[in-house]
């Protein structure tokens, strides 16, 4: 059952606290996931310096990324005479294999020709052994960092994959989860004897162990010979529903013209077969994903996760009490939102309102679909700020949010639990360390929420019960 709420967005002309983050901070991320990658970040310094900020505190981890640095003269004039200096700087003192370029609003709105700077270096450069350049389009006026990640991801293999011989291997494309989720993806493939790459794998480069001494490119990262290979796969998976489909959304005028994934670039391009699953939040959704493993190993589900599901199962029953007509508002990117949608419809708690930043159209009639418990109605709002959330938030008498630290504010006013998720979560510690996916992460977050809601009602209660 889903609700429609005209909310007051027509009386404020700007955006107030975002519900996303900017184009260019995702794309940094999906650059930091490829060995030896050093991301330069073609716009002001202000841009580079909130985007490594807002990384650092998330993973507390050193972020190294580059800025052309825009002056007033740059964006009058154009910002290649910096780009150049940039990335010859980061080759003498990075020493990289591959620099990542991704655009900011005030170089796109300039109309800067990335390819043509880029070509015009290398030819420049002829003579030098360069690395590999690759850029990427993400002006954040359209799209989130969500739609920057996926855009990014794409760019890397349109840019590098070319067909040779056939690999037995598939591409994994994860989407923008965590580091420890990305390590629980990578033990899920090994336990199903799949060879796989996955694009991009920060599960180490963003969560290293403790160094002696600082190293300047961190390790880990899909090497960047597994994404030329990519063409020569046998198949893709790729977790989402939404990706970078809201990406340039304002340009599109029919669906021939929607902005391809990295998955069905492979596809379109290579015939690499690819194989589109949402996030495997809750059961069902983990099923799907799992039943694509089992389809592509030929190997039935190992042992241990028949029993990570059981135990779920038997969570999802002994938390039954806990969980069962209590209301939930969840936020994110809408990827995240579709999963934890899913997932909280097994539990019994009602969603009744799911908000994201992200304007792709595609959540509304995804979650229409999704099997609601039918107590409340669902408001969805897509393309929305937190202020939006929290006027339509005061009405609801939700229980719970689920979602990243920027709406704690809202629920502190509402007096209610907040179970952080997603990203950024820059007031807890081991944020890179959440699991959301598979059974596993799903009953991470099954037990979180579960002791979130009796936390409060022990908190709350004048009797204070030590026996709920
Ligand atoms: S100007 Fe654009 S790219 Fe730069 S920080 Fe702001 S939103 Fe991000």
């Amino acid at each position: 059952m889903l609700r429609n709420i005209e909310h007051k967005k027509s009386e404020y002309t700007a955006t107030r606290n975002a519900c996303k983050l900017c184009s260019p901070l995702g794309a940094s991320l999906a650059y930091k996931g490829i060995k030896a990658c050093v991301p330069i970040i073609h716009g002001s310094q202000g841009c580079a310096t909130y985007i490594r900020r807002y990384l650092i505190s998330h993973y507390r981890e050193p972020f190294d990324i580059a800025s052309s640095s825009f002056s007033e003269e740059a964006a009058v004039f154009g910002g290649q005479k910096n780009l150049n200096i940039a990335i010859s700087n980061i080759i003498e003192q990075y020493k990289p294999e591959i620099i990542g370029i991704c655009t900011t609003c005030l170089s796109e709105t300039i109309g800067e020709d990335l390819n043509m700077i880029i070509s015009d270096y290398k030819a420049k450069h002829a003579s030098e052994d360069l690395p590999e350049i690759v850029h990427s389009s993400t002006p954040s006026y359209q799209g989130t960092h969500a739609d920057g990640f996926h855009e990014t991801v794409k760019s890397l293999v349109a840019g590098l994959a070319k067909k040779t011989e056939p690999v037995d291997r598939i591409n994994l494309f994860s989407g923008f989860v965590s580091p420890a989720d990305l390590r629980h993806l990578k033990e899920i493939m090994a336990d199903f004897s799949l060879n796989f790459s996955m694009i991009p794998d920060y599960s180490e480069s963003v969560d290293n162990p403790n160094w002696s001494e600082y190293k300047r490119i961190p390790d880990g990262g899909t090497p960047v010979s597994e994404v030329i290979e990519s063409a020569n796969a046998y198949a893709s998976v790729e977790l989402g529903y939404v990706f970078n489909k809201g990406y340039k959304a304002g340009r599109i005028k029919n669906k021939s013209q929607e902005v391809q994934t990295a998955g069905e670039y492979l596809e379109s391009k290579f015939n690499v077969i690819n194989h589109q699953t949402g996030l495997p939040i809750g059961i069902k959704e983990t099923d799907k994903f799992f039943d694509i493993l089992e389809k592509l190993s030929g190997n039935p589900m190992p042992g241990k996760y028949e029993k990570e599901r059981g135990r779920l199962i038997d969570a999802y029953v002994d938390g039954h009490k806990i969980m069962f007509g209590k209301k939930a508002i969840i936020y994110g990117e809408e990827d995240l939102v579709i999963g934890l949608s899913k997932f909280l419809a097994e539990t019994g708690i009602d969603v009744v309102l799911a908000v994201t930043g992200g304007n792709s159209g595609k959540i509304k009639p995804i979650l229409a679909n999704s099997n609601q418990n039918g107590q409340e109605p669902m408001t969805i709002g897509d393309d929305m700020d937190f202020e939006d959330l929290a006027d339509i938030a005061k009405d609801l008498g939700a229980n719970i949010m689920i979602g990243n630290s920027k709406g704690y504010y809202i629920a502190r006013e509402l007096k209610i639990p907040l179970v952080r998720v997603g990203f950024p979560v820059h007031d807890r510690f081991g944020a890179q360390r959440i699991h959301h996916l598979s059974y596993r992460g799903t009953q991470e977050l099954f037990d979180r929420i579960a002791n979130a809601l009796m936390e409060y009602k022990q908190e709350n209660s004048a009797v204070g019960y030590k026996y709920l």
